[in-house]
């Protein structure tokens, strides 16, 4: 029986056979032509990773358990005792959480760059610094990096350049095609899409990159389970189409929250008036995601009425589904900054974040318009 699946099906089994020690020996002399282990490797978690490495370009891609997994990941693979890391000060609170609190456990040190000094980051490198991470559009704030730029001064100091990429996705702009090193996503987000999966995935431009991350992933055990695999290739394969929806409810949300009272900011890189509007324009391909924050009175009472009130955007501390949602960063993913810190990055009680989704905008804006009321 020849059996000829159009889709590659889940192979949800921990390990795989040899018939004798011949196919043993194939498994290590030809890498890529059989299984082994599904911590070293699986056909869904590689097909995953093929495909994103495929999106972004790269030379060789690892999926990850989640997105945090891939930034250690990526961190491991350039960094060891000793070294010293670079991190753009707007960046994901876990991001900062694990540099913070983990990496300089391994004794790994981290110094934080202002947005405004990204591109002249000489005064911040030590002779131990080895590497810079920083987010394509970053968490909450939606500042947009000039990865050019950005990639062209690291190399001028001999530092590699890690994205995360989460926020602006493949289909809006490819950091690797820009200059940089290594490009990293939370899988959960964009990629998979439809807020069922955790996973991450990490690509590299070079091979010895790549090779590093492998090793990284399988010694650490960062493996990818089967099914998450399977459905983040699966939720992958309408990326572009969603982003573009995700992008033009975003537009039109910004545009008519702009209008409101209630609302004292948007901020969308697809106003006019976001500072980096242009360059967001130009390394976006026309399109500016489907992520914006507003800020509403600083007034516990006030953001919680809005929260009660909305309907088609649960408060769901997460991001990037196809289905609507909004978020905290003062209470959940920026919790764990000093009040300073907060303060510095302008996360302060009225923030909102809206992650809009793929559904009729016309409802979006009518359950926004009501809760606002
Ligand atoms: C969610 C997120 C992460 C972490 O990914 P997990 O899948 O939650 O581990 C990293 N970076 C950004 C920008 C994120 O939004």
């Amino acid at each position: 029986m020849h059996i000829h699946p159009k889709i590659t099906p889940i192979y949800q089994t921990s390990v795989f056979k040899f018939e004798d020690l011949t196919e043993l020996e194939q498994y290590f002399g030809e890498p890529g032509s059989r299984y082994m282990y599904s911590r070293n490797g699986n056909p869904n978690s590689d097909e995953l990773a093929a495909a994103v490495n495929r999106w972004e370009g790269g030379v060789g891609a690892i999926a990850t358990g989640s997105g945090m997994a891939a930034i250690f990941a990526a961190l491991a693979a350039c960094c060891q005792a000793g070294d010293h890391v670079l991190c753009a000060a707007d960046i994901y609170g876990g991001s900062s959480s694990l540099l913070n609190q983990e990496l300089s456990r391994l004794g790994i040190t981290v110094t934080y760059v202002p947005f405004e000094q990204l591109y002249n980051v000489g005064q911040f490198v030590q002779a131990t610094t080895r590497v810079m991470l920083a987010e394509t559009i970053s968490n909450p704030l939606l500042r947009v990096a000039d990865l050019r730029r950005l990639a062209a001064e690291c190399h001028q100091h001999g530092l590699k350049l890690v994205v995360d990429n989460t926020f602006a996705t493949p289909v809006l702009t490819r950091p690797l095609e820009l200059g940089a090193d290594m490009v990293m996503h939370s899988v959960t987000k964009y990629i998979a899409g439809h807020s069922d999966v955790t996973a991450g995935v990490v690509v590299a431009a070079e091979p010895e990159v790549a090779a590093r991350l492998k090793q990284v992933s399988v010694f650490y055990g960062l493996t990818l389970s089967p099914m998450e695999s399977w459905l983040a290739v699966r939720g992958l394969k309408t990326l572009r189409l969603r982003v573009r929806e995700h992008s033009h409810n975003a537009l039109a949300v910004a545009e008519f929250l702009r209008q409101q009272p209630a609302v004292r900011e948007v901020y969308y890189p697809g106003l006019p008036d976001h500072p980096q509007h242009a360059l967001a324009q130009e390394q976006g391909a026309g399109l500016f995601g489907g992520m914006l924050s507003v800020l509403l009175a600083d007034e516990v009472e006030v953001v919680n009425r809005f929260m009660q009130r909305s309907q088609r955007f649960p408060f769901a501390p997460s991001l990037a589904g196809v289905d609507s949602s909004l978020s905290y960063p003062l209470g959940t993913s920026h919790r764990y900054l000093t009040p300073e810190q907060q303060a510095e990055l302008g996360i302060s009680t009225g923030l909102v974040r809206l992650s809009v989704g793929i559904e009729p905008v016309e409802e979006l804006l009518a359950d926004l318009k009501q809760a606002l009321g």
